[in-house]
């Protein structure tokens, strides 16, 4: 299955996506993670993306593409994979249906996480990291409300968004996931 995960910041994306990788044994395409992980080795496109990523901002389109790109081509997402971070806004969303078009592939469902703005402010206050000091934080979020939001009705139109609550328990918040998942194979086989 591709599905992708679509939450604000603080959303608890990350607990569900280490779950849902292995409980669908696909590998797990986190946008962030590799930006980050190309931050740490210094390389030109780290670099590039940096100073984005510390505003808060949005990396470029063409960046992401790339790393996408590449990754979407390997040969371990052929049967599958969970999409994080990305896509991001309606641009990007187009992008990858061209990018699976292309492939003979498509999304099968999208699950959002859906958590109250007051409870992600909460949540940061007691995590820590690069990105996450108050005022980046809250043009995160802002950029999660105007650019990504529109994202679920794009999916919801395509009879592809499963909503899910975000508050609970990991564990909670897994089985939520797990049933989401069981009504988008449901629908997608009665087409
Ligand atoms: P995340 O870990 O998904 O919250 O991503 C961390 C940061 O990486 C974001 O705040 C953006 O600056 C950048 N980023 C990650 N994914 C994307 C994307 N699909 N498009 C643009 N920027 C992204």
């Amino acid at each position: 299955m591709r599905i992708i995960l679509i939450g604000p910041p603080g959303a608890g994306k990350g607990t569900q996506c280490q779950r849902l990788v292995d409980y669908l044994r696909v590998p797990h395409l986190s946008t962030g993670e590799m930006l980050r992980a190309a931050v740490r080795a210094g390389t030109a496109e780290g670099l590039a993306a940096a100073h984005f990523m510390a505003q808060g901002q949005l990396v470029p389109d063409p960046m992401i593409l790339g790393l996408v790109t590449k990754r979407l081509e390997a040969a371990d997402c052929r049967d599958g994979c969970l999409l994080d971070g990305f896509p991001r806004t309606l641009p990007q969303a187009a992008m990858l249906d061209d990018l699976l078009d292309c492939r003979a592939m498509s999304v099968d469902g999208v699950i959002e996480l859906a958590v109250p703005r007051d409870e992600l402010v909460h949540r940061m206050l007691a995590r820590k990291r690069e990105d996450d000091n108050p005022e980046i934080f809250a043009k995160r979020i802002a950029s999660f409300e105007v650019q990504t939001a529109p994202l679920l009705d794009y999916y919801k139109r395509q009879g592809k968004l499963a909503s899910i609550d975000g508050l609970g328990t990991a564990d909670e918040i897994f089985n939520r996931v797990r049933e989401a998942l069981r009504r988008l194979k449901r629908d997608s086989y009665q087409g």
